[in-house]
Parts: C-alpha cells; structure tokens; sequence
C-alpha cells in the first residue's frame, strides 16, 4: 500500500495545533487506499505547541513529532521533516490551514496521474493585508528576474511531492536550502495546481518583515549570481561617467569655458556616487560570502532536542 506524509512546521501554533490535526487526520482517514503519516516539527516554540503535538503522538502512532533546540527557521523546519519522512507521496503545508488538506485528495489524482511535483498556486489571497501582497509581488518580480531558474509566482510551501524529488532535495549539500526555488530547480514533471488561500485558523503570521526578508535575499542570492554581475556594470558606468567628468574639466581648463573653483559640487557628486557605488558593492559581495562562509562551516541546519515515534 502507498503511503502519504504530511509535513507541518509550527512556531507559536497552540491556537492551531488542534485542529490542525483533526482537519489533517480526517483526510487521511478518508483516503483508505494509502497508509499515512504526519510529521510535525515543533521549531523552538516555547508555548504549549510541544506538549500539544506530544499529547497527539501518544494517541496516535501515524503522528511524528521533531522538536529543535531553538527556532531554526521555516526552511529548517520542511528541511528535517523531508529527511524524516518515509512516504511515497509528501505534502508540505502551513499548521495555520490558510492551505486547506481538503485538497489533497485532488492533488493526489494528479500525483498518480505522473506527476511528481504538484505546487499550489494562490488564486485568491483572504485576509493577508496590502502590504504582504505587495512586498509578495515586489519578492517573487525581483526574484525570477535575478534568477536564473524560473521560480513559479504566487507559490509557497504547500505542495505534494514524490518520493523520487525528496530524495534528490535531501541529497543537495547546501545548507541555506531554498526549498520552492529548489524544487523548481530540480526538474521532473511539474504542475500547477489552484487553490483559493484562506485566513489564517487562529493566531497572528509568523513570518514578520523581517523573516521574510531573510527568506528573499536567501531566495535571490541562493539562486542568481547576477546582484553580482550588477555590481561589476554600475562600477563600469560610474567610471565612464568620472572619464567624462574628468575629459570635460580639462577640456574646460584648456578653453576657460568657467570658473573651475565652482567644480566644487561636481567633485563632491562624483566622490559621494563612486563610494555609494563601493559600498554597495562591497555589501553584494559581502552577502555571497557570509552565504560561503556559512557552508564551510559545515554546521548542522538545525539541532533536535526531542523526536517521539522516530526511531
Ligand atoms: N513557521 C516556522 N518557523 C518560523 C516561522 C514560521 O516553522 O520561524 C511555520 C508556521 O508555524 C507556519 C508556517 O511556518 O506553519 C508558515 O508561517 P505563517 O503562516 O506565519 O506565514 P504566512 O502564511 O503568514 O506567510
Ligand atoms: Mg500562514
């Protein structure tokens, strides 16, 4: 028998963890053709989240709970799951339910249908305000157009995947793990699959500002070389752009077209644009070696304090 494995990060999710469960569980029990099994990986909160998702673990055998040392991030989150999870059919989907399981079924017809990534792809967004579905918008524009894999718009997290495509993810050494760029970065049959996004069950994002850029620049610099390229251009034009000051004053020296002490404001123009210009620079290239640095250190994505029913 085929067996299909939820995997659901949580970070402050009492309010939700529940009836996550139930409404994930119902699915699976209503598909009596599959086994299943449901992975939660408890990403260092510190509220009741762990003692819930324990309580739910010892009455149920198919549930599986990870539980970091700290919070390690979303990405770090799918990332244990996907290694833990022993599934022919893998699902990644928020706890908040704003991707309703109910779609599940759906997405498996496809699955057994050949296909070995089916991606949910927002329709409709409820309840997420102006400012996320702009910064959203501004994140995945400037991602596709830096990057060199094209990474499907308006998708997250939520997705079914085969077995086949999880092992290749889990053998990928790097550690900052884009996981939705990886997953269109790998190939195999993909497809599309509509969904209307709800509001959230209960309780506020997790994903403030602040995360979600961190994911952006992870996604961006993870998956294009090009920020770097940019630099390399912008260094050339202000070059050019000083060759020409520089023509254009000696020029003016020679025919005494002006008074050369008013070269004041081009002088400070010129020195405040070409080291905005280093500087910047600096900062790209700085990002991708922070990125190398990380990797050579070689240190895990994420500790485990606690695994109940794994082995
Ligand atoms: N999450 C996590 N670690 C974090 C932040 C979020 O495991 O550091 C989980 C969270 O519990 C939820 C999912 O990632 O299951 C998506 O987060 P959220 O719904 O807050 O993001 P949004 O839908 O607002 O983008
Ligand atoms: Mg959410």
């Amino acid at each position: 028998m085929k067996k299909i494995s939820f995997i659901i990060p949580m970070y402050y999710e009492e309010e939700v963890a529940t009836e996550c469960y139930h409404r994930v569980k119902n699915v699976c029990t209503s598909l009596d053709n599959y086994e299943h099994e449901i992975i939660f990986i408890n990403d260092g909160s510190k509220d009741k989240t762990l003692s819930i998702l324990e309580d739910i673990a010892n009455s149920d055998k198919n549930v599986k709970v990870i539980s970091f040392s700290r919070n390690f991030g979303h990405q770090c989150a799918v990332t244990a799951g996907l290694k833990y999870v022993t599934g022919d059919a893998i699902i990644i989907i928020d706890a908040d339910l704003q991707d309703p399981p109910e779609l599940v079924p759906e997405m498996l017809k496809l699955w057994e249908a050949g296909n070995d990534v089916i991606y949910g792809k927002r329709k409709v967004r409820d309840g997420e305000s102006k400012f996320k579905l702009f910064t959203a918008k501004m994140f995945y524009k400037t991602l596709n157009a830096l990057s060199d894999v094209e990474i499907p718009k308006d998708t997250g997290d939520f997705r079914l995947v085969d077995r086949t495509v999880v092992d290749v993810i889990n053998s990928l050494p790097e550690h900052n793990k884009f996981l939705r760029g990886l997953f269109s970065w790998v190939g195999f049959q993909q497809t599309p699959f509509e969904y209307e996004r709800k509001e959230r069950f209960a309780g506020k994002t997790k994903y403030p500002l602040k995360k979600m850029l961190k994911l952006a620049s992870d996604g961006i610099i993870s998956f294009s070389t090009k920020p770097l390229k940019i630099v390399g251009a912008l260094g050339i034009i202000s070059v050019f752009i000083s060759l020409c000051i520089l023509i254009y004053t000696i020029l003016s020296f020679i025919f005494k077209w002006n008074n050369l002490t008013a070269g004041w404001t081009s002088m400070m123009i010129t020195m405040t644009f070409l080291s905005g210009i280093i500087l910047i620079s600096l900062w790209m290239i700085g990002e991708y070696i922070a990125r190398i640095y990380d990797e050579v250190k070689g240190r895990p994505q994420y500790i485990i304090q606690k695994k109940i029913n794994i082995e």
